[in-house]
């Protein structure tokens, strides 16, 4: 068994995205061992987080008003088989299109997998001024191909939508189908197996459109049984 971890996780002073609503991580102190009122020592601190600003799940209220939050989703979506898509050869800026995932994957796809898209865009990007203008990104035939795939969970390593594009149609496609997106994710390049087992459970917060995920790939076989 090999655990690859697939998290960008948070951390002061990481890039956020440069919109004035978008507040930048923060580790607040709320209790240091200097400031412990009984002298034990301790340490409590609060999180000011953004869950999509590093690995996170965007639940189908993320865009589709009175649909699930992240609590309604079931576990059992974020923890199974995966399948990766090699995409690693898109460039910036390039359109990922459902013919592109047919190529990828289409011959070993079943219904109920999850998909994970390997571009490795995050993986070279991130911190660069220019992460959030130049990334391949999907278009909304790739979202309809997930959803005629019956895809469980599509997970990602560049943006979600074309840049600039206000209409957010793939978020709107696979929300709307109740397909839950794994965005920020890293690390598909470490991965030997194409198939691989993921765990990948948002944060439990009521209400939530979104919440930050652990995300680890499992390779290795037989251990989980053949799902
Ligand atoms: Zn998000």
């Amino acid at each position: 068994m090999r655990i690859v971890d697939l998290s960008l996780g948070f951390s002061p002073g990481m890039p956020a995205y440069g919109a004035s609503w978008y507040p930048s991580f923060e580790l607040r102190p709320i209790m240091t061992p200097e400031t412990d009122p009984v002298a034990q020592g301790r340490r409590f601190s609060q999180f000011l987080m953004n869950p999509h600003n590093a690995t996170h799940v965007d639940a189908p209220s993320h865009f589709v008003p009175g649909a699930a939050a992240v609590n309604d989703l079931d576990p059992e979506v974020f923890i199974g088989p995966a399948l990766v898509a090699d995409l690693s050869h898109k460039g910036l800026r390039e359109p990922i299109s459902g013919a592109d995932l047919e190529a990828a994957v289409g011959a070993d796809i079943s219904p109920g997998d999850r998909l994970l898209i390997r571009t490795d865009y995050l993986d070279r990007y991130w911190g660069d001024p220019d992460f959030w203008q130049n990334p391949p990104y999907l278009d909304a035939s790739a979202a309809d191909w997930c959803v005629a795939q019956g895809v469980r969970l599509v997970g990602l390593d560049c943006l979600t939508e074309e840049p600039g594009d206000r209409d957010f149609p793939v978020h709107r496609r696979l929300l709307t189908a109740g397909i839950p997106i794994l965005e920020y994710i890293r690390n598909l390049g470490a991965l030997k197996e194409r198939r691989v087992w993921l765990y990948a459970l948002p944060v439990l917060v009521e209400g939530a459109e979104g919440s930050p995920v652990r995300a680890v790939a499992v390779e290795g076989g037989g251990v989980h049984g053949a799902g």
